[in-house]
């Protein structure tokens, strides 16, 4: 009697039916699993938002966690977020996050029975895996040979092949002659995809157009692949001219059950990564989810696979085909959207079936509710190419979270964006009844969603939601580029141009105001003398009418001329009102009415419209900058004020590539990172757009070329070497 009632009370403490577990007991196998012992406490191999969120469930279960962190990351939240934590090396991933001997020591040294690897660094490495069951701990995700049978791209598509799903037409033999390569090339048609059979990130893979030029793109990617992944073996595949790339989530149980969670679009990418995902996906029909679902679950039997894992696979939208493309066996980034809409908890799902236990439902009892998005907010810099950016978060300011918005996230105010890591700042999480109305969420969301300090992607989310064609759920791969006329700023738009010259004078202007009005607000009841950083001389005395001047910089991306200058001038009135004149406005005086309600917020009237505003300020590098959200608008200036800097604080800053003049020739750093290969001497003659170095950093490559023709000087850099975002790297002279 004692074991049914403690059984009734688990099932109550997990919150879930009971009718469920009876149905299920009466659909699969009947093992017993009461008596294995329960996991306790657990290691999470990770850091960032993926540690966070593993240890929210956790918590939830009554079960203790263990953070790992590296020296850069001794103060984040993740740690903060553990029972225990324990420090494993240097900031570089390699050093600490990717040791599995080490980690696993911190495992048996804590007690920890078991090991969650969240994604990215160890979670798919099979010798990882293993090594946990050497030790006796529980690896939290599948059995290593699963990791290792869908590590090898060709070897996992000869597997699949043989269990019936749909391939992409393709060579995924042994024979790695170049003849007899180039014969599978012409008997496959082109376009032909050449890919790494060990790659990951898009690295090494090239597209051929015609035979002609398949010997040289061939040897091409066995360099590549040589050079990255230590092996140089190739497939070739048909290359999908209009692909979308749907992904089904997988789950199976020790005891052979496995079932689907529907798909998830993400086809949205760039640089071959997602950044805005959805489920269900779109435009699909019933009867192409069901067969969708069915094909993930035989490639997932086909490696008797359990725990969560995902089948990405490649749909043709010509033929409406879908082709099997890889496994990745973990749990991914974007398993929240499916999350929503399946009303489950994904990673507590994991836990159970690391303890042995069944699925806590069955295909028939998963149901699909609404829709969701995830948007994945970065540190990045958009115009530059979505390159990854560095810097503290001296503003970060979300949206308020609950049953349908979840914000993921490992970082709080004051925390730095470093170089060694994703620069991934948050994930926003948005549910809706339907597609539309997840879709409102999502673009309500994003405008609220404040980050200053780090240029973020924010922006570039929201035109993207904005998109018709994204409205319309017209999704697929190649959606950036072929949708970047009206994604991207075309700096020849003088009509937009003039626009957005208003819509920043307007917002000068409020800046102007609550900048004021805070001040009055903090220096109220301070005695004379406690001037703050916006004081005016000759000082600005409340109550009496007073004029002050504030110049604010302002870059439009719609003027290629540069940076502007807005000079405005600032009459107090009584009441709190402001007269603001804007330098060579033709519009008249802006009457600006303001009251500070704390927290950055403040409440503007301004041309009889009453609103609320968020303004963020922060100095840096001798600068003021100002951050004001106002309805969908953001709008970033800053201040010259020549702030004394204490040595410490500016050694702090990083050198501004975006203001520091350089001579002409000089190429400084686009990115923070690592510099892993140095491709010329110093005195070489090189040729315009020839690669010079390889710099790398937060899992992508970029090339630096040479600017012009020349011979090259002052290349101090050397391989291994970390540089600042913005530091001189080398210049080219004409000889
Ligand atoms: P990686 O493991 O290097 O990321 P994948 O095999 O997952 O490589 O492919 C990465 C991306 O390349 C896919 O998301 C898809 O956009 C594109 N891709 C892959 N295979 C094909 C193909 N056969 N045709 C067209 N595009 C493809």
């Amino acid at each position: 009697m004692a074991s049914v009632a403690s059984f009734i009370l688990l099932r109550k403490l997990r919150n879930r039916p009971f009718h469920v577990h009876v149905r299920f007991f009466s659909e699969f196998s009947t093992e017993n699993t009461v008596t294995q012992q329960r996991i306790e406490k657990i290691l999470i191999a990770n850091r960032g938002e993926i540690a966070c969120r593993i240890m929210k469930t956790a918590k939830r279960l009554g079960i203790r966690t263990v953070a790992v962190y590296s020296d850069a990351d001794r103060d984040s939240l993740h740690v903060k977020s553990a029972d225990e934590s324990i420090n494993i090396g240097p900031p570089p991933a390699r050093l600490s996050y990717l040791n599995g001997s080490l980690i696993v020591e911190a495992a048996m040294r804590t007690g920890a029975q078991a090991i969650h690897p969240g994604y990215g660094f160890l979670s798919e490495s099979a010798e990882f895996a293993q090594l946990c069951e050497d030790k006796g701990l529980t690896f939290i995700g599948p059995p290593a040979s699963a990791i290792r049978d869908m590590g090898d791209k060709s070897a996992s598509k000869r597997i699949m092949g043989a269990a019936g799903v749909p391939l992409v037409p393709g060579y995924h033999g042994y024979e790695q002659d170049i003849d007899k390569m180039k014969l599978e090339a012409d008997k496959i048609g082109y376009p032909i995809l050449i890919k790494p059979t060990h790659g990951g990130g898009g690295k090494g893979m090239r597209i051929v157009q015609t035979a002609h030029e398949f010997v040289e793109s061939f040897l091409g990617a066995q360099r590549e692949a040589a050079a990255s992944f230590g092996i140089n073996t190739i497939l070739l595949e048909k290359y999908i001219t209009q692909p979308r790339h749907i992904e089904v989530q997988v789950f199976g149980d020790k005891h052979g059950n496995i079932l689907h969670l529907y798909e998830r679009d993400c086809s949205v990418q760039r640089r071959h990564q997602k950044i805005i995902e959805e489920a269900p996906a779109p435009n699909v029909s019933n009867d192409f989810r069901a067969h969708l679902g069915q094909a993930a679950i035989s490639a997932a039997k086909a490696v008797n696979y359990y725990n969560a894992g995902t089948v990405e696979f490649i749909v043709d939208t010509v033929s409406g085909q879908f082709y099997f493309m890889e496994m990745n066996t973990r749990l991914q980034v974007e398993h929240p959207v499916t999350e929503m809409i399946v009303g489950q908890d994904l990673v507590e799902w994991q836990i159970h079936v690391a303890n042995g236990e069944l699925l806590p439902l069955t295909q028939s009892q998963v149901p699909l509710s609404g829709h969701a998005f995830e948007a994945r907010i970065y540190a990045e810099n958009v115009p530059k190419g979505f390159l990854p950016a560095t810097g503290v978060l001296h503003h970060y300011h979300s949206v308020p979270v609950s049953s349908k918005v979840r914000v993921e996230t490992g970082v709080e105010q004051g925390d730095a964006v470093s170089m060694h890591y994703d620069p991934m700042i948050a994930k926003l999480v948005v549910w809706g009844e339907n597609r539309a109305a997840a879709l409102v969420k999502l673009k309500d969301c994003l405008t609220k969603f404040q980050v200053a300090g780090v240029p973020t992607n924010i922006n570039f989310l929201l035109k993207l939601a904005n998109h018709w064609a994204f409205q319309n759920g017209k999704v697929e791969t190649h959606f950036i580029e072929h949708h970047k006329k009206e994604l991207f700023v075309d700096p020849t738009n003088s009509g937009l141009a003039k626009e957005a010259y208003e819509a920043a004078k307007l917002s000068a202007s409020l800046v102007a105001a609550c900048l004021i009005q805070k001040e009055q607000f903090i220096l109220k009841g301070k005695p004379p003398g406690g001037l703050s950083l916006w004081y005016a001389s000759p000082p600005f005395r409340v109550n009496h009418h007073a004029k002050r001047k504030m110049e604010l910089e302002w870059d439009n991306e719609y003027d290629s001329s540069g940076s502007k200058v807005l000079k405005l001038t600032i009459t107090y009135q009584p009441d709190e009102k402001y007269l603001i004149e804007v330098e060579g406005n033709e519009t008249p005086v802006l009457e600006v009415k303001v009251a500070y309600v704390g927290n950055h917020v403040f409440r503007v009237e301004a041309d009889d419209v009453n609103k609320e505003v968020n303004l963020a300020a922060y100095s840096e590098d001798k600068t003021r900058h100002i951050h004001i959200w106002q309805g969908s608008n953001h709008h970033y200036f800053r201040e010259r004020v020549g702030l004394q800097l204490s040595e410490d604080e500016e050694s702090l800053h990083k050198p501004n590539f975006e203001t520091a003049s350089h001579p002409q020739g000089t190429v400084v750093a686009p990115m923070a990172g690592l510099v892993v290969k140095v491709l010329v001497k110093n005195g070489m003659k090189v040729e315009e757009g020839q690669p010079i170095l390889v710099l790398e950093a937060m899992k992508m490559e970029h090339v630096v070329k040479a600017p012009s023709s020349g011979c090259v000087h002052g290349l101090r850099v050397t391989a291994g070497e970390q540089v600042a975002d913005g530091s001189v790297l080398f210049s080219v002279k004409d000889e």
